[in-house]
């Protein structure tokens, strides 16, 4: 911190714009933490940065939404933004600074050098979302040599991103650690999710068909892998002929450092995702199996 006074909690966190306001905001940090975010938060990002707070001397939140990691028909313009409600909630947190750059702060010159993600981004989410993964490195990477955290937490949530990010880390030397905090849920089941703002209430009966195909794949585990798959897939079978309907994306039971499938006769930790859509709203959660 910058003051020569430690800065008054109650006060809540220092909002910065720019890197100069970053470096300045961080001169006499101690052990930096950071939680990457994309604002509209929600008690998912609180538990990150609970974590955070239990490790670190200053809690660091980045508020960005990286249209580096949207596709041309995905919902970069219309994904809730309120950074007036997220500083106050990370006021609740604790949280010493948030970072809320502005796209140019970001990207002052249109992105030339990328971070590729290799074969493990192609999979899933990377199917669905070409250049995704691309998106969510690259920006991630910048926000390392940004802020400079000792370490960062993620969440099991996105569990290829967090996935990716630990390569990311392994494979460039990148000198921060990785926290992973578990996937926080809804009294109802459904993973906590910026996006669950955008479901009706009818949406949201179909979208809880997600967290139900999830568990019941992990009740089947003593069956191997293809009983998982086959109890998952039958709750969302059921779901599609919901009203509204449930459009699956893909369901698949993979290997948690490289998120190709498993096959039939695996044993070990695994990971049972799914991507679908309710109306216009596409949803992601997975659980870890222990086959
Ligand atoms: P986002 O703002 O959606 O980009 O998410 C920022 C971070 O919060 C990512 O590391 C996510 O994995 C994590 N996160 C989002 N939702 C949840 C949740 N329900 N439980 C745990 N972590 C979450």
């Amino acid at each position: 911190m910058t003051e020569t006074a430690p800065r008054d909690p109650a006060r809540g966190p220092l909002v910065v714009r720019t890197a100069k306001e970053l470096r300045a905001a961080l001169a006499d940090a101690g052990r930096v933490g950071l939680v990457p975010t994309m604002g509209a938060l929600h008690g998912g990002h609180r538990s990150l940065m609970r974590l955070a707070r239990e490790q670190a001397d200053t809690v660091v939140v980045s508020v960005f939404v990286n249209p580096l990691q949207f596709g041309p028909d995905e919902d970069f313009d219309r994904y809730p933004r309120d950074l007036p409600g997220d500083t106050a909630l990370c006021g609740e947190e604790g949280v010493d600074v948030v970072f809320a750059p502005e796209t140019a702060t970001v990207y002052p010159l249109p992105q030339m050098v990328t971070v590729d993600a290799g074969a493990m981004g192609e999979r899933l989410e990377g199917a669905s979302r070409p250049g995704h993964f691309t998106g969510v490195l690259t920006v991630v990477t910048k926000l390392f040599n940004l802020v400079r955290p000792d370490f960062a937490v993620f969440g099991a949530k996105d569990a290829q991103q967090i996935a990716l990010v630990r390569r990311l880390v392994a494979d460039l030397d990148l000198p921060v650690e990785i926290v992973g905090a578990p996937t926080l849920r809804d009294p109802d089941g459904l993973a906590s999710s910026s996006r669950n703002a955008y479901l009706s209430d009818e949406e949201r009966v179909s979208a809880l068909a997600l967290s139900r195909a999830l568990r019941a794949g992990a009740d089947a585990a003593s069956g191997g892998a293809e009983a998982v798959r086959e109890a998952a897939r039958a709750v969302l079978e059921e779901a599609a002929k919901a009203d509204p309907p449930l459009e699956p994306d893909y369901l698949a039971l993979v290997d948690p450092a490289t998120f190709a499938d498993v096959a039939a006769g695996h044993r070990g930790e695994t990971v049972l995702a799914v991507a679908a859509r309710v109306g216009a709203t596409r949803l992601i959660d997975n659980v870890s199996v222990n086959l």
